[in-house]
């Protein structure tokens, strides 16, 4: 170990987990990842495990494994502090479901990388921390997917059809609302098939379009498919509390719901402001020159949800985007050992590679760049194809090419996959 440089990654998520891979097995190096959860789920598919539609046997891969095939190590907990005077960490847990758990603890880092993710705001509003639920991690997915497992049940049952209402018509809202509409037909009943919808499924929106920031053509080629797949839609609606039964507006009015998602927005982990003191955005996000250095600290990097780079030029930060992390973890894989032999690296510069959106059955769309000329909108399969290869390239790095290689075409042939609706974890 001695002479090489102890690198802390904290989370494993898309960037942090890329990066750790990318990183691990470097003679130079001793990596170390960090993250509370013992298994990595690609964010970006997070709507799918809470809708059950989920179909991959890789979309929930073990650190500890990872961290064995890709020559770093693993340290399951929960980061709680960071003393960058005497540069340790501070983990507790992870806890035992029946008491206990592993005591607290410091790891010791030479230079370490805050990968630690964001989450959605409820600017404030009242009742979404009681009463809504807001897709950050795999717990709320699986949360979601028990309530609405049993509400879709209790419809068939009774006749009156489920009701769920989605605040914000992002990738997350605009997604989970197709994906629940796919697997509305696995919960009917012989005597309901064939018949109306048991799912009623409103997509509500505080700005005066839908998919805010979406290039015209792209939203309203979301919008037809939307309609087609029997979602309603409600833009302007400036929501003013959750309450237990629904929604209900600045003006008054009320939307009645079983179930509420809050998918509106995204900022930093609220735990980077508690962690040490750096210097954060309006959105609580860590700030980071172009080679992604903390203002505080050049030993401490960060990057991906948790970092707010603006650009030389550019009037707001970087997106927060798995795209975005994933270019950042490649840019940190070659800038960090440049940086540790005393060199200073090129800036990071972001490409947008545009945006895709899965609608299950009313297929995929996106806008995408091609060189220099304007992005065009995507179809069918070509999108669809598209969609799925972003997994399939964090995929191959995180298992490297041997093993990617193998485990990726037999995921696509295994007949033990993920089935189309599924109903448990
Ligand atoms: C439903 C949905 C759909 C999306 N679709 C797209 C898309 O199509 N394209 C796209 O580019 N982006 C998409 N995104 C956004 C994308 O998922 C994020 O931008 C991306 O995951 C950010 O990567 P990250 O590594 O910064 O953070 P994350 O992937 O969020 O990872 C953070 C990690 O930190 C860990 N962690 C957090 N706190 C602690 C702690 N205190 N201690 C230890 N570990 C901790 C977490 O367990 C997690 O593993 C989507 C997001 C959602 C929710």
């Amino acid at each position: 170990m001695a002479g090489r440089t102890r690198l802390t990654i904290l989370g494993g998520g898309a960037g942090g987990a890329e990066l750790a891979a990318r990183l691990g097995g470097r003679p130079d190096l001793a990596v170390t990842l960090v993250d509370r959860q013992p298994s990595h789920l690609w964010k970006p598919r997070l709507h799918e495990f809470a809708a059950g539609t989920i179909d991959s046997t890789l979309s929930d891969l073990s650190y500890y494994m990872l961290a064995r095939m890709r020559g770093f190590d693993f340290e399951q907990g929960d980061v709680v502090a960071i003393d960058r005077a005497e540069k340790r960490v501070g983990l507790t847990g992870p806890a035992a479901p029946d008491g206990g758990g592993a005591a607290p603890r410091r790891l010791s880092y030479d230079r370490l990388v805050v990968a630690l993710g964001g989450v959605t705001p409820d600017f404030g509003t009242t009742g979404v921390a009681e009463h809504a639920i807001r897709l950050d991690e795999r717990a709320d997915a699986d949360r979601f997917r028990a309530r609405f497992v049993a509400l879709m049940i209790s419809a068939r049952e009774t006749g009156r059809a489920a009701r769920v209402v989605i605040v914000g018509s992002g990738a997350t809202g605009t997604e989970l609302a197709a994906h629940l509409r796919q697997v509305e037909s696995g919960f009917f009943g012989a005597k309901h098939r064939g018949g109306r919808d048991i799912l009623q499924i409103l997509l509500a929106e505080a700005a005066p379009q839908l998919m805010p920031g979406a290039d015209d053509t792209l939203r309203s080629n979301v919008e037809e498919r939307l309609a087609a797949l029997r979602i309603d839609t409600l833009t302007g609606a400036k929501v003013a509390a959750v309450e237990a039964d629904g929604i209900v507006n600045a003006d008054g009015t009320r939307h009645p719901a079983d179930i509420v998602v809050w998918a509106a927005g995204l900022v930093g982990n609220p735990r980077l402001c508690e962690l040490a003191d750096f210097d954060v955005d309006g959105k609580g996000r860590i700030r980071v020159d172009d080679r992604l250095r903390s203002s505080v600290d050049p030993a401490v990097q960060v990057f991906g949800d948790a970092a707010s780079l603006t650009p030389e030029g550019a009037g707001a930060p970087l997106p927060p985007t798995a795209q975005c992390a994933s270019q950042q973890a490649e840019y940190l894989a070659t800038a960090i050992p440049a940086l540790i032999r005393g060199d200073e690296p090129e800036p990071f510069v972001y490409g947008d590679r545009g945006r895709l959106l899965s609608l299950a059955r009313a297929g995929s769309v996106g806008q995408i760049g091609f060189g220099r000329r304007h992005d065009i909108l995507v179809k069918g399969e070509f999108a669809n194809a598209a969609y799925k290869s972003l997994q399939r390239r964090h995929q191959w790095t995180l298992l490297g090419p041997l093993r990617g290689g193998v485990a990726i075409f037999a995921d696509l042939i295994s007949p033990a996959k993920g089935a189309q609706l599924k109903l448990h974890g």
